[in-house]
């Protein structure tokens, strides 16, 4: 099995078994420098650092997928935090939004615990899988269409390994449209365009799309999300995920 040094540290955290797929594609992301800006932008936060993580080193690399192979619920973010994932190495681990997220997938019993806060922290996650639609850090949070566009295949070929998944929670409404090209890209196209929404739902070939506000601090600090909203749109993919298989000739991947 090919590996390097983070597919390696992620097994070795307890927190995931990867397969051989998984893992390799765990290494080609990891070594993916595809996007001048953003790996400028991403190698200079993590030597300039924030006051408060000066003593830390910062992953400062594109940041994989992290969670349970066999998950049925997809949850897709935009871009790692500069000194969230691009700092811990696990997406949404060290920021606020992380630290909505995990609590709530802790309180809906999809985590072990409601922290995640390094990549050794113990955290594992059941029935559930989250990763980012762009792998790296981008300046504003707003990466550029080009580099979107470029970082699509990997979240292809993540989808590729997550057989299991049948729902995708979409955090903002980027992941919404990232979520959407991705079912395309599988041959799967929803009818009208449907528009994203927190709690807006749209069944794509074998998918439910579930839409989420994004858990930023703008978003929460302000209240457009509150807890009973981000457990809802949870609990509403864990009653989905536990409804009998619909077998039909749209169900197939
Ligand atoms: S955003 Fe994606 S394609 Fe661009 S450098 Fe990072 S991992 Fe590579």
């Amino acid at each position: 099995m090919e590996q390097n040094g983070r597919s390696t540290a992620l097994e070795q955290s307890g927190a995931v078994s990867l397969s051989e797929g998984m893992a390799e594609l765990t290494a080609r992301v990891t070594a993916c420098r595809a996007c001048q800006r953003l790996v400028q932008w991403r190698e200079q936060v993590g030597l300039e650092k924030r006051r408060v993580f000066r003593d830390q080193e910062y992953w400062a690399r594109p940041v994989p997928g992290f969670g349970d192979p066999g998950a049925g619920l997809l949850i897709l973010g935009l871009a790692p935090a500069a000194h969230g994932a691009n700092r811990t190495g696990r997406v949404f681990t060290g920021d606020r939004s992380g630290d909505w997220l995990f609590a709530a997938l802790h309180r809906t019993g999809f985590a072990n615990q409601p922290t995640s806060t390094h990549i050794s922290d113990g955290l594992t996650l059941d029935g559930v899988y989250i990763t980012a639609a762009v792998k790296c850090a981008p300046p504003d949070n707003k990466p550029l269409p080009q580099e979107r566009d470029f970082c699509q295949p990997f979240l292809i070929a993540e989808m590729a390994q997550l057989t299991a998944v049948k729902a995708i929670l979409c955090l903002g409404g980027f992941a919404w449209e990232q979520a959407l090209k991705l079912a395309g890209s599988m041959g799967h196209k929803a009818g009208l365009k449907p528009r994203f929404g927190h709690a807006a739902e749209a069944e794509v070939g074998p998918f439910l799309l579930i839409g989420s506000y994004h858990p930023s601090q703008q978003n929460t600090f302000t209240g457009r999300l509150t807890e009973p909203m981000l457990d809802a749109v949870l609990n509403r993919a864990r009653a989905y995920l536990a409804e009998p298989a619909v077998t039909s000739d749209s169900g197939g991947r």
